[in-house]
C-alpha cells in the first residue's frame, strides 16, 4: 500500500484487527520513509458499483465519499460512528444486491436520506437541505461534493421539519 503522505511503496501493518461489527479489517500502517501513519480498511466488495451522474457519465461509487459527506452532516452529533459505519455498509450492499451494477445516483441519494433519517433527525435535516437543491438535476454526486465543500457548520438551514421534501 502506497504511503499516502510520501508515496513510498514499502509501508508496514503495525496493526490489523476486525471492526466492532465484523464487516471490515481494520489495518493500521506506518511509513518507515516518511513515519507517516494510516489506517487501511478491508472490506467485501460483491459486485463493482457505477453510479451514473445526471450527465449520463458514468463512475465508481465511491464509499470514502459517500461516508465524508455524512460525516459532515452529523458533524458534533452524539451518534456511533459505528453505526455510521453500518448504515453504509447497508446502503452499498443494497446497491450491491440488487438489480444492475449501474445504479442511478438519484437511488443512492434515497437510501441515505431512508438511513439518515432513522439514524439521527439533525443530520437528515441537514442532509435534506442540500439534497433538496438538487433534487431537480438529480445528481447525486453534486450533493456529495457540496456537502463536503462546507467545512462550516454545514449548510445553511431551519430544522423545520415540514418543509421538507418528501423523499420518496
Ligand atoms: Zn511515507
Amino acid at each position: 500500500m502506497r504511503c499516502p503522505y510520501c508515496g513510498s511503496l514499502d509501508t508496514q501493518v503495525k496493526d490489523s484487527r476486525p471492526t466492532e461489527d465484523a464487516s471490515a479489517i481494520r489495518r493500521r500502517r506506518v511509513c518507515p520513509d516518511c513515519a507517516g501513519r494510516f489506517t487501511t480498511f478491508e472490506r467485501v466488495q460483491l459486485r463493482e458499483l457505477t453510479v451514473i451522474k445526471k450527465s449520463g457519465r458514468r463512475v465508481p461509487v465511491d464509499r470514502d465519499k459517500l461516508m465524508q459527506s455524512l460525516s459532515i452532516s452529523l458533524r458534533k452529533r452524539p451518534i456511533d460512528p459505528e453505526r455510521v459505519e453500518r448504515m453504509v455498509n447497508g446502503i452499498v450492499r443494497r446497491l450491491e444486491s440488487h438489480g444492475e451494477g449501474d445504479v442511478h445516483s438519484v437511488r443512492i441519494g434515497e437510501l441515505v436520506m431512508e438511513g439518515l433519517r432513522a439514524l439521527d433527525p439533525i443530520a437528515y435535516v441537514r442532509f435534506a437541505s442540500v439534497y433538496k437543491n438538487f433534487r431537480e438535476a438529480g445528481d447525486f454526486s453534486t450533493i456529495l461534493d457540496e456537502l463536503a465543500r462546507s467545512d462550516s457548520d454545514g449548510p445553511d438551514f431551519t430544522p423545520s421539519l415540514h418543509k421538507l421534501p418528501d423523499p420518496a
